[in-house]
């Protein structure tokens, strides 16, 4: 574990280097509380420090201070090196943020166990938050496809509206449903669907881009909002059509035509508002004719016929 130690003193420094190196730490050594502070706001910062009090620049206690109002959500493990001793200033120091405090002369085995425990900290800190960000994902990702699920694309949504409305820019919205996706299903089995659904949409992610966002809306149904000239409109969808049905999906020995159809429709500031069921409905209305008309094609219903 990287571990920032900070003493004005050179003696104390070669001597506090060569034991935390002993106990395995990468150190990395700071001469003042100002060369601290830089090395905190560097990317991949140490989160177990190990400060003098009494440095030149500035002090222990205010490198303290900063790096905690740095990331307060994410603090480091600061442990104060001090010859001060009244409680006044182990007030001062812990309340500024500090989780532990060591006064000088220090007792070698003691500074290795406090540490310890600032290290167990640190780990238990990076545990918990690998898992929050997990949750996180599994919360608003479909596990299947790792799109966006139902909900975290309709959360989305409103945003975007609201985004676009600013830029006075177009939202494309569209509905893309793979067509006769239950007699993949029924012929080869729910797994086999299962590649399908997964190849789809890759060939999907493939042809949008980095700003447009594609979310499972349904089983085999694909919500896909891109801001996109009026005029354009359809083009983005047809290009994701025809990745589909371009090649058959292969599958093990399997090779398996398939093909999608979209429903799409602009967003219309004045027609639709912040309601977003009327441009979801209009674009849900062009899928059906698109599966009417014979699928594997893309129907547009704008708000206005124009
Ligand atoms: P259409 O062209 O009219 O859309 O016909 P379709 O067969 O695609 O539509 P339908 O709604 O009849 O069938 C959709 C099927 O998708 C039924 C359902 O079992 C299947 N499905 C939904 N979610 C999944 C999934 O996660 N995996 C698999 N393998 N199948 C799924
Ligand atoms: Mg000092
Ligand atoms: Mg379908
Ligand atoms: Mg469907």
């Amino acid at each position: 574990m990287k571990l920032l130690v900070a003493d004005d003193s050179k003696v104390s420094r070669m001597m506090l280097l060569a034991i935390t190196k002993g106990w395995g730490y990468d150190v990395i050594m700071a001469e003042d509380g100002e060369e601290a502070w830089q090395i905190m706001q560097e990317d991949d910062a140490p989160s177990l420090l190990l400060l003098d009090w009494e440095m030149p620049k500035m002090n222990g206690v205010e490198v303290c201070e900063r790096v905690i109002a740095q990331s307060p959500e994410n603090p480091a493990y600061v442990l104060l090196l001090t010859s001060r001793t009244g409680s006044d200033d182990i007030v001062e120091g812990l309340s500024k943020g500090a989780s532990d405090y060591l006064s000088k002369p220090f007792d070698s085995a003691e500074l290795q166990v406090r540490l310890q425990v600032g290290k167990r900290m640190i780990e238990m800190q990076d545990k918990l938050n690998a898992t929050l960000e997990e949750l996180t994902q599994l919360a608003s990702h479909d596990v299947l496809t790792g799109l966006l699920n139902r909900r975290a694309i309709m959360e989305a949504l409103p945003k975007e509206v609201k985004r676009i409305d600013r830029l006075k820019h177009d939202l494309g919205i569209g509905m893309c449903d793979i067509d006769h996706f239950k007699s993949i299903n029924d012929t080869y089995g729910h797994l086999v669907g299962d590649e399908v659904l997964k190849e789809v949409t890759k060939r999907m992610q493939k042809v949008l881009r980095d700003y447009d966002l594609i979310g499972r809306y349904g089983g085999e149904e694909f919500l896909v909002i891109t801001p996109v000239d009026k005029d354009s409109c359809t083009s983005v969808y047809q290009r994701i059509c025809q990745a589909i049905s371009a090649k058959p999906v292969i599958t093990g020995e399997l090779s398996i035509p398939v093909t999608i159809s979209c429903g799409v429709t602009c967003y219309s500031a004045e027609v639709d508002g912040q309601d977003m069921a009327k441009f979801l409905n209009r674009a849900d209305e062009a899928l059906y004719q698109a599966k009417d008309a014979g699928r594997n094609q893309v129907i547009l219903k704008q708000a206005i016929d124009q």
